[in-house]
């Protein structure tokens, strides 16, 4: 072996799994247990003080969880990660360990439904106040800081599709104010974009999407980027602060450049409990091992059936930055050179009605709530999802009557061009 660093593809099978060393098993085990039989009781005092490295009950560790924690971490450049029970448990664990009650964070304004959801209404009764900021306008982000600001969060490539974030130039921002940087992955993957390489801090996914990949498991991810200096500084107490529970440890300094992602699960997972079941670990490590061949597949089916309908009589516009007319082309080919991923939207001529219409025609894709499966995916956001919106509100989520949402899968693009274009015509 050579001192050369594995790259991607390898990386996305091995990383973090060796042969089972009681059975020799070579795919990752499921070990299904709640608990792990201590040595004796000075191991057990050693693993809950924190001194030793260990599995005491799944809440917290589990060793096939441990597999995709690593996996994550090399595949997206993290000193450590974490897994926990889906892609909104990621966000609200980063959260829980950055923001203390009547804390800011700025967030982009063009986000998965579901993370406006969580921001502008649960996280109230933490006390915690998002603010919004103009995806597109960088410079609106660094207007919103206050003191108590304590984080920026946005996604790499945004949903519901077509939107590349300029994730340097929010780095950079966050770097002046010396604020971490969230990044919310699920769209890219680290196939498509490695946010750490670009100026993030943090990264969160949820491996529901492309990284399970088969639409069959919900999971989530949180990747510690190693970059922020949380040691000594006292508005991020659950790292810099002493640990009574943990005999006046400070975290920052025990765990130093992990230590975000040791908080996250010591003090997160362990208190507030979305722990990923082993099985969905195990089914989340089996997608990754094909992520590179899926994401470069569903970018190519993606980039194919944006072509097709960016000249279809039946369609108004087609978001997709793949496609060289598209407003963030420029910014796709300087994060996203591999491809633009398989979510985008488009507009129907035929408004709300024709949205409707769309959805009850089609053969090979499926209308539900969801993306990144291998199948492909279809959803008409104002009949669904942004039903509850008044119209004006809808158009400002990406969301206006005409809009439909299309997450490409892995077939073949023609038979999925086909039954577009016969549904279309209907
Ligand atoms: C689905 C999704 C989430 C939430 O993840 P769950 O696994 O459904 O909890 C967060 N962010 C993005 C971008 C998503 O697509």
């Amino acid at each position: 072996m050579t001192d050369r660093l594995p790259g991607f593809n390898t990386l996305a099978i091995h990383a973090g799994a060796a042969p089972d060393a009681a059975t020799g098993a070579r795919a990752t085990p499921i070990y299904q247990t709640t608990s792990f039989v201590f040595d004796d009781v000075d191991h057990a005092a050693s693993l809950f003080g924190l001194q030793a490295f260990g599995n005491i009950y799944t809440r917290i560790t589990n060793p096939t969880n441990a597999v995709l924690e690593e996996r994550i971490a090399a595949l997206e450049g993290g000193t450590a990660a974490l897994a926990v029970a889906s892609g909104h448990a990621a966000e609200f664990l980063t959260m829980h360990a950055l923001m203390q009650p009547g804390d800011e964070f700025i967030a982009a304004n063009k986000l998965y439904g579901g993370s406006i959801n969580q921001f502008n209404h649960s996280y109230k009764n933490f006390g915690w106040s998002v603010v919004w900021a103009d995806t597109d306008d960088p410079a609106s982000f660094e207007a919103a800081i206050t003191p108590r600001t304590k984080a920026i969060f946005c996604e790499s490539i945004a949903n519901p599709g077509g939107v590349v974030t300029d994730i340097a130039a929010l780095g950079q921002i966050a770097k002046r104010h010396n604020i971490p940087l969230v990044v919310d992955n699920t769209m890219a993957t680290p196939y498509l974009i490695r946010p750490f390489e670009h100026g993030a801090d943090i990264v969160v996914h949820s491996a529901t999407k492309f990284l399970g990949g088969h639409g069959n498991s919900i999971g989530g991810l949180i990747v510690d980027g190693g970059t922020f200096q949380w040691a000594g500084d006292a508005r991020y107490p659950m790292m810099s602060q002493p640990r009574p529970e943990y005999a006046g440890m400070v975290l920052a300094e025990t765990f130093g450049n992990f230590g975000f992602a040791i908080a996250c699960r010591v003090l997160g997972l362990r208190d507030l409990g979305p722990s990923l079941s082993p099985f969905n670990a195990f089914l989340i490590l089996n997608g990754i091992e094909t992520l590179p061949l899926r994401m470069q597949r569903h970018s190519d089916n993606a980039q194919k059936v944006a072509t097709f309908l960016s000249t279809h009589p039946a369609v108004e516009w087609v978001s997709y930055p793949g496609l060289p007319s598209d407003k963030y082309h420029a910014l796709a080919q300087r994060y996203t050179p591999h491809g633009a991923g398989a979510v985008f939207t488009f507009g129907l001529k035929g408004g709300y009605e024709a949205g409707v219409k769309l959805v009850s025609s089609l053969d090979l894709f499926s209308h539900l709530a969801n993306i990144g499966d291998t199948r492909s995916l279809i959803i008409h956001p104002a009949s669904t999802t942004h039903r509850q919106l008044t119209d004006a509100q809808k158009t400002v989520a990406g969301a206006g009557p005409e809009v439909v949402r299309l997450s490409i899968g892995l077939e073949d693009p023609a038979d999925l061009i086909e039954d577009l274009d016969r549904a279309l015509r209907g």
